[in-house]
């Protein structure tokens, strides 16, 4: 317990100075449509370097940020990075649609009356199309006060971005926060695209949740689509769109360019830029 606790007021003593010095950064893991295979997002996705610790996962250090007043920076730190990469890839392709990027934000966001101004500054300074940027919450966010979280989420909505529902599957979820939270996205996590690989119940709970969102107007994710067959799968049941490390782990910011170069052959020949096919 000690030494959890020490490392713990390592890290925390640690992490403004690895926002001031680089030493975070930002990956970006690409989201395809499940039956074409093309792009159509990046999901934003922080990692840490720690000079002696080594990779600090950030299951480990959000938690952290948390729990002191430096998640506010971080999650600007990660909207004002994925704002620019977005700036770059459409100045790069005027003509492709742009790629969208989701970014997670924490539950301390919630209510952050600062946060919003800040989105709003750089929304209008980066002068994006609305739809480009989509925020990721979980459910369990919305556990604290649903009435905030609506709020809040209307707030974001009302600013022309997109919300997902990160997680869906983890043991909190419920219908109620499907129908009532103004959310345009669900995201199926990891363990039950697993799951619905080997056992039949799972499948036929998937296949459901996958009509479901549909019947409520949302557009369906699936995470960590790991195999082949996981990938059959979840077009089987018409989910939307997919990530996972069958299509390609998350990417350091120069090799998205890259990327989208080899997926996107017609990029060149891209009708010019419509919004993003997110539904409701
Ligand atoms: P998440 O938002 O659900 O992100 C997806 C996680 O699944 C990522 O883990 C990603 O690397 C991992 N993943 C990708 N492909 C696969 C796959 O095929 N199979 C499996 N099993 N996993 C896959 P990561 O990067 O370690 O992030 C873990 C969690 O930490 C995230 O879960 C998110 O909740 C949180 N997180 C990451 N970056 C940020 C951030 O910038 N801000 C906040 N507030 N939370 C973040
Ligand atoms: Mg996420
Ligand atoms: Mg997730």
């Amino acid at each position: 317990m000690r030494a959890a606790g020490d490392r713990r007021l390592k890290l925390e003593r640690s992490l403004p100075r690895a926002l001031q010095t680089g030493g975070l950064t930002l990956c970006y893991q690409p989201i395809v449509m499940t039956e074409s295979g093309r792009p159509v997002g990046f999901e934003a996705l922080m990692r840490w370097e720690h000079p002696t610790l080594g990779i600090i996962p950030p299951v480990e250090f959000i938690p952290v940020a948390e729990s002191t007043r430096i998640i506010g920076d971080l999650t600007f730190w990660v909207i004002e990075q994925s704002l620019w990469n977005l700036v770059d890839w459409t100045a790069r392709w005027p003509y492709a649609i742009p790629p969208y990027v989701s970014i997670n934000v924490s539950r301390k966001q919630i209510g952050d009356a600062l946060f919003l101004d800040q989105l709003r500054t750089l929304l209008r300074y980066t002068k994006l199309v609305p739809g480009e940027l989509v925020v990721e919450i979980t459910e369990t966010m919305s556990l604290g006060d649903p009435v905030e979280t609506r709020d809040f989420l209307r707030e974001l909505r009302g600013m022309g971005l997109k919300i997902a529902l990160d997680d869906f599957g983890t043991g909190y979820s419920s219908l109620r926060s499907l129908h009532e939270l103004p959310v345009h996205m669900l995201k199926i996590e990891p363990e039950f695209v697993a799951a619905a690989q080997n056992e039949a119940r799972a499948f036929r709970a998937v296949d459901g949740l996958v009509r479901m969102a549909h019947a409520l107007g949302l557009e369906v994710v699936a995470e960590g689509v790991e195999e082949l067959p996981q990938r059959q799968l979840v077009t089987q049941v018409r989910c939307d769109l997919m990530q996972g490390y069958l299509i390609s782990p998350p990417l350091e910011a120069p090799s998205t360019g890259p990327w989208l170069e080899r997926h996107l052959p017609n990029l060149a020949h891209d009708t010019p830029a419509a919004p993003i096919s997110v539904t409701a």
